[in-house]
């Protein structure tokens, strides 16, 4: 552990400890991330700050499960999807084969995608996430035979992620991905 002078106060020392439980929204989704956030604290002022390790694979993994809950996206996390796919307007666009005045009417939420757009766009997220997150596991069927439900109609509940060893890899590496898991 390291210690280091507080920014805010000058005064005290930061301590560092790694969280159990961090939960946030994220692009939209109730997150509960385990054993991964370092959160940073003084011992004069208070002043805390968090760090989310890997938070880009976090972020594709958090695409790919919201893919997967059969709940009507709104335009916020049509952006988030394609901000962790790493593609701006036209490259969502090209991906879609829609125009890029499509892509931005979508994520204004307006007028929504439509069903099967929405199929398409989950198929085409989980399709091009999942190699950057191959600990999280995922069956196209899911997609194939989901019954989108309107978002005013029912509720998300939270995601819990942790990272894991990658499988196919010994438990001594330190290569671990993210996974989701079963709420305490
Ligand atoms: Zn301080």
């Amino acid at each position: 552990m390291t210690e280091t002078k507080c920014g805010a106060c000058g005064m005290g020392r930061l301590r560092a400890e790694v969280l159990p439980e961090y939960s946030e929204t994220i692009g939209g989704l109730p997150v509960v991330i385990k054993n991964a956030v370092i959160r940073e604290y003084c011992n004069e002022c208070g002043d805390e700050t968090f760090e989310m390790p890997d938070s880009q694979n976090l972020y594709k993994a958090i695409a790919m499960v919201r893919s997967l809950i059969p709940v009507q996206l709104s335009g916020e996390e049509v952006r988030f999807i394609r901000k962790a796919l790493g593609m701006n307007g036209r490259q969502f666009a090209a991906a879609m084969d829609v125009s890029p005045e499509m892509i931005s009417r979508w994520e204004n939420g307006c007028p929504g995608t439509g069903s099967v757009t929405e199929k398409l766009l989950r198929h085409n997220a989980c399709a091009l996430l999942h190699k950057a997150v191959p600990t999280l596991r995922y069956d196209h069927a899911e997609i194939a035979h989901m019954q989108i439900l309107r978002s005013d109609m029912v509720g998300i509940d939270s995601v819990v992620f942790e990272r894991i060893a990658q499988r196919g890899i010994g438990s001594g590496s330190d290569l671990r991905g993210w996974d989701r898991v079963q709420a305490a």
